[in-house]
């Protein structure tokens, strides 16, 4: 940044609109110099911002190795009101006088570690690993390193209630939790290796869709708390008395499922039963979706399939996991989970999200004018501007 003289008015600072009499008094080549100077000089003041002025944040963007990328649906960071912070040591939820690292770790038996989170080392070399232990990562070095989504819902029911069981109860972390309403939270940077699948922690990116989940029916009872169908046939989602107003962004919000009727599946050979989720949450995921492809390189746009172009209901052999780069779902990582659930509609996420990725094109109004169609904002492939 170059310091910039005390100028009477911010306003006033343009080039050629000075009045004359600031302009340097004598003449010739020492003058020219000196006005050149000055000139080169207001030039880079007019791109240097006024101090204390604010910078633009439109309430969308994502955090990656501290630059902001834009999503083009709502995003709450763990830096927002009202945002969910996995960097705090202390629990969320607790009474405030035990809230403390100390007592938290003295009263959970599960909180081993004041971080819920860790470093992405696994495919660094001593010299990165050097570079990144501070927290500073390069973004060039984090997209050479990040190459899965990994997808999940929490059995939870509300983003509130998630982030209190990952970092209050269970010590673990995930970096965006998608609530009901559609409303996204991120709660870690990128950069960090949050704790929520295990072998693929170090190189992926992963979110908790709020549900109550899937279940054997003999077990799905559950669901009847959750939602209830109403006299036209169609259902909601019903937040249990205990957890309050569920915590939601949305005053009011009714959700409801994309289907109204329980969808089965097998999942690791599990027959199970769930309800969809909601168009709210599969519309907020297809912008994160859309955003984290062309932030991360690697990472494409696709889910695991069979040669049928179905998605594989079972986990990956370790091999092909290994070989994986792209969406998958918690399931494809560990034998003992099935989220995202059979009702989780992996077409649907990966067309809108294509969809989403594609460059504006022109169209023609009805007058026969080409306009631009319109595109929902993203973010820029890595290493460009945020
Ligand atoms: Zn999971």
């Amino acid at each position: 940044m170059i310091r910039c003289p005390q100028w009477p008015a911010p306003a006033s600072n343009r080039a050629g609109t000075l009045p004359r009499s600031r302009w340097p008094v004598g003449g010739g080549v020492p003058c020219l110099l000196t006005g050149l100077a000055l000139l080169i000089l207001l030039t880079a003041c007019q791109t240097t911002p006024v101090p204390g002025s604010r910078a633009k944040r439109t309430g969308d963007e994502i955090i990656v190795a501290g630059q902001l990328f834009h999503t083009g649906t709502r995003v709450v960071t763990w830096l927002d009101a009202g945002g969910y912070d996995a960097y705090r040591v202390e629990r969320r939820f607790s009474a405030l006088t035990n809230a403390d690292w100390a007592s938290s770790a003295r009263e959970v038996k599960a909180l081993e570690t004041p971080n819920r989170y860790g470093l992405r080392r696994d495919r660094l070399t001593p010299e990165q690993i050097e570079q990144v232990r501070g927290g500073g990562w390069e973004l060039a070095l984090l997209t050479n390193v990040v190459d899965q989504f990994v997808i999940h819902f929490d059995a939870c029911g509300t983003s509130r209630q998630c982030f209190k069981v990952l970092h209050d109860l269970r010590g673990l972390s995930v970096h965006f939790l998608l609530d009901v309403d559609g409303t996204i939270y991120q709660t870690l940077d990128l950069k960090e290796r949050a704790w929520h699948a295990t072998t693929s922690n170090s190189r992926s990116v992963g979110i908790e869709i709020a549900q109550i989940g899937a279940y054997p029916p003999a077990r799905a009872k559950v669901l009847d708390e959750w939602y209830r169908t109403e006299p036209d046939g169609r259902v909601r989602i019903t937040i249990p008395e205990r957890f309050g107003d569920g915590g939601l962004r949305t005053p009011g919000f009714v959700g409801r499922p994309v289907r109204h009727e329980r969808v089965r599946g097998r999942i690791q050979g599990i027959e199970l039963e769930q309800y969809d989720f909601t168009p709210e949450q599969y519309r907020a995921l297809a912008h994160l979706t859309a955003a984290l492809c062309r932030i991360f390189p690697k990472l494409t746009c696709d889910y695991p399939r069979d040669s049928a172009g179905r998605a594989v209901p079972v986990k990956l052999p370790d091999e092909e996991l290994g070989r994986y780069q792209g969406l998958l779902g918690h399931w494809h990582i560990q034998t003992d989970k099935v989220d995202p659930g059979p009702a989780f509609q992996w077409d649907k996420l990966v067309r809108e999200a294509r969809e989403l990725s594609r460059p504006a094109r022109a169209v023609e109004s009805p007058k026969g004018r080409a306009i631009r169609a319109g595109r929902p904002q993203s973010g820029g492939r890595a290493g460009d501007p945020p």
